[in-house]
């Protein structure tokens, strides 16, 4: 998406990627090579005016041998902070962000001292490569407990409080290069970073399913875009980045960053003014920022392990379909649609369309988004 994003601006894309099939290889060249190799990550940067990177599990190391040699945005600090859990909870909160109470666990005593503290139920994660809730576990009682530790004893940890929230949400905002100028259009602006409006995010099993932005009123808005504005300014940060936060009792409660375009934010290609993908470019690029503001009310579905029939879900109006060209697996993201509707009740009236004909879960998860519980 980053890559066909680049077509229109001029830009010629060239890609690293492990898999034989990446998707990438639509939208440019693509070498085909380990995220750890870092002679290909310098091969790569070699040939290229910029680079940047849309998975954070990227090694820190082949970011420092990209930023050796040519300018990678956002850089190899932003990058690091974001692989360990501890560090980014710490970074947050050093930011004055509430987040959930927590503790870092490098053994079972620790494990034990920190549930004393926080109490059941909790959350286990490993602090380093998780995602899409791999690497964590939710304990209800000792047998949760027992069965956690023996499969993430391991690696080292960190202990939450689980969360009942109201609501899971993201805020995406985009920061240009330094001196860059700006217009002023619809969208949040703040010198050089932009904003799209906070989306409301529902997760089957730990991986996103719906987004819907727009629903979220002023006060919260503003209070996502003061920690993303200081996240971005701490880290002297150029590109797009994510902040997901709880929704609970009324505060908004930080989870995590992602130094990268975000699931969450795909709605933006059919339903705001300029995508996530097209500012990511323009920022890293040194071009000025587009508008965020909605242009229409949207919700996006992610395809994850298999796809709908494309067919009939393009007879839907407003419908606008992503698909992949990934192999589908179970628990897989193989491709998205976006539904965009000029209102709110032409909207939720084309999801239940879409929601029923996709099946699965997706007609209990739209009912639970869309009655705000
Ligand atoms: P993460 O990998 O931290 O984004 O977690 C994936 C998903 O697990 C989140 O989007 C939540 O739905 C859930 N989750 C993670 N941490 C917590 C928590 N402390 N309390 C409640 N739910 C959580």
């Amino acid at each position: 998406m980053l890559g066909l994003a680049g077509v229109p601006l001029g830009f010629r894309c060239l890609f690293l990627d492990p898999a034989a099939d990446a998707c990438a290889a639509a939208a440019g060249e693509v070498l085909q090579a380990a995220f750890d190799d870092e002679a290909a990550a310098l091969a790569l940067a070699r040939r290229v005016d910029v680079a940047t990177f849309d998975f954070e599990n990227v090694p820190e190391s082949s970011a420092r041998a990209v930023e050796a040699v040519c300018p990678l945005y956002p850089g190899s600090k932003a990058l690091g902070a974001s692989q360990d859990r501890l560090v980014e909870k710490d970074l947050l909160s050093s930011l004055g962000a509430a987040v959930p109470p927590y503790h870092g666990v490098a053994s079972r005593a620790e494990l034990l001292d920190a549930l004393d503290s926080v109490g059941y139920p909790a959350v286990l994660k490993t602090r380093r490569f998780g995602y899409d809730g791999k690497g964590q576990a939710v304990l209800r009682d000792g047998e949760d407990l027992e069965r956690a530790w023996q499969q993430l004893g391991d690696s080292p940890l960190i202990l939450e409080a689980f969360v009942p929230f109201q609501a899971e949400c993201s805020l995406i905002g985009v920061r240009g290069r330094q001196g860059t100028t700006q217009g002023t259009t619809q969208g949040t602006t703040r010198g050089t970073t932009r904003f799209w409006p906070l989306t409301r995010n529902v997760h089957a099993r730990g991986i996103l399913a719906l987004s819907l932005p727009g629903v979220f009123d002023d006060a919260l808005q503003r209070e996502a875009e003061r920690i993303v504005q200081r996240l971005m300014d701490r880290l002297e940060y150029t590109g797009v980045l994510t902040v997901e936060f709880f929704l609970h009792q009324g505060r908004l409660l930080a989870n995590e960053f992602a130094p990268r375009v975000h699931n969450s934010g795909h709605w933006t290609i059919d339903g705001a003014e300029c995508s996530q993908f097209e500012n990511h470019l323009r920022a890293i690029a040194g071009l000025p920022l587009g508008g965020t503001g909605m242009t229409r009310h949207s919700l996006m579905f992610n395809w994850i392990g298999g796809l709908p029939s494309r067919d009939a879900a393009l007879a839907i109006d407003g419908l606008h379909w992503h698909e992949y060209g990934k192999q589908a697996r179970p628990g897989r993201k193989v491709g998205h649609a976006t539904l965009t509707a000029p209102s709110d009740a032409a909207l939720r009236e084309n999801a239940e369309r879409l929601a029923a004909l996709a099946g699965g879960q997706f007609p209990e998860l739209l009912g639970s988004l869309l009655s705000g519980t």
